[in-house]
């Protein structure tokens, strides 16, 4: 059996064309453009292509893109201040602050003073807890993006064995939540973890998200699985792969995910899905 390919890149450029129209609607009955700020800190060079692609996806949306770039040796009160400023400004939306971010700043003081109601990452300690009570406002992009992937494939999953490998605030942790709360039954996997090659053989559905190359070998997947690779690896001779051994793996699943073109086009997609919402709903 080959794997039907869950085709991120095109679900992705699905969703931002139907985010455009519901912006041309809002528009056009007198509402203001969502406004969504990216803080990024310093040079990080993949930082500066992910802020790059995001101000493409935001303008090509019809959203107001109001970025912010500030030198390496920022101070944390300054960016801090900065905070302060968009949560007071109502044409700003959704903030987020690149990570990482130079290590005289503290992640975790930076998320905490932005206001959760324009938390469009969803890692402020409220939404995080708003995911864990079942009550979500603003979910983490790369897990939410999964989980709009995962009903395109029209399985249910209630009641599925899932597996999710990678324990981080930013992937395996809220991805954990969305299927506890979708009633998946979740068993969470990291560095300590004892014969991962046996629980993810009992796993209906994987997603994997360590970032280590083809961690997951193909030889481990129960035949007939979804696999989610949430992995995005470049290698020495420049070519990018997952965190899942694809050519083997893709012989085993039900679905897959491919790298590139899988989970990470739904990551700035779903962003903007968040903004939308920030700008649109009045969330209690
Ligand atoms: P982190 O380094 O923050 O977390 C990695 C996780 O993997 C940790 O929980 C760690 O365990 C676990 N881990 C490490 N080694 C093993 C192992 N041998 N067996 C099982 N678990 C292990 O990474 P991120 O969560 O930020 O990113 C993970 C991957 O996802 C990366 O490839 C990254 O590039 C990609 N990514 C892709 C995105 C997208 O848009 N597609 C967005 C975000 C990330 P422990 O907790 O014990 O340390």
């Amino acid at each position: 059996m080959s794997a039907q390919i869950l085709d991120g890149k095109a679900i992705a450029a699905e969703l931002r064309e139907s985010i455009r129209l519901e912006v041309d609607r809002q528009v056009a009955a007198g509402q203001a453009r969502p406004g969504l700020a990216v803080i990024l800190v310093g040079e990080d060079p993949a930082s500066q292509v992910y802020v790059r692609n995001k101000k493409i996806a935001c303008e090509a949306a019809g959203f107001n893109d109001v970025s912010e770039v500030l030198p390496a040796d920022t101070s944390q009160e300054a960016v801090l201040a900065l905070i302060d400023q968009l949560n007071a400004d109502p044409k700003v939306h959704g903030i987020i602050v690149q990570l990482p971010v130079p290590k005289h700043i503290n992640p975790e003081t930076i998320i905490e003073r932005i206001d959760p109601r324009k938390d469009v990452d969803g890692f402020h300690p409220y939404n995080v807890g708003r995911l864990a009570t079942r009550m979500p406002i603003m979910a983490p992009c790369t897990p939410h993006g999964v989980m709009t992937l995962l009903a395109k494939t029209g399985i249910a999953l209630r009641g599925l064995d899932a597996v999710v490998v990678g324990a981080s605030n930013i992937v395996g942790v809220p991805q954990l939540l969305e299927l506890l709360n979708e009633r998946a039954t979740v068993t969470i996997c990291h560095s300590a973890t004892k014969n991962l090659p046996e629980k993810i053989a009992q796993a209906d559905l994987v997603v994997v998200g360590v970032g280590i190359p083809e961690m997951v070998k193909g030889a481990w997947i129960k035949p007939g699985a979804i696999v989610i690779d949430v992995g995005i690896n470049r290698l020495e001779d420049g070519r990018l792969v997952g965190d899942v051994e694809y050519a083997t793996a893709k012989e085993r699943a039900s679905w897959i995910t491919p790298v590139p073109g899988g989970v990470g086009p739904m990551t700035i997609a779903t962003l903007l899905e968040n903004t939308l919402k920030a700008a649109y709903s009045k969330a209690d």
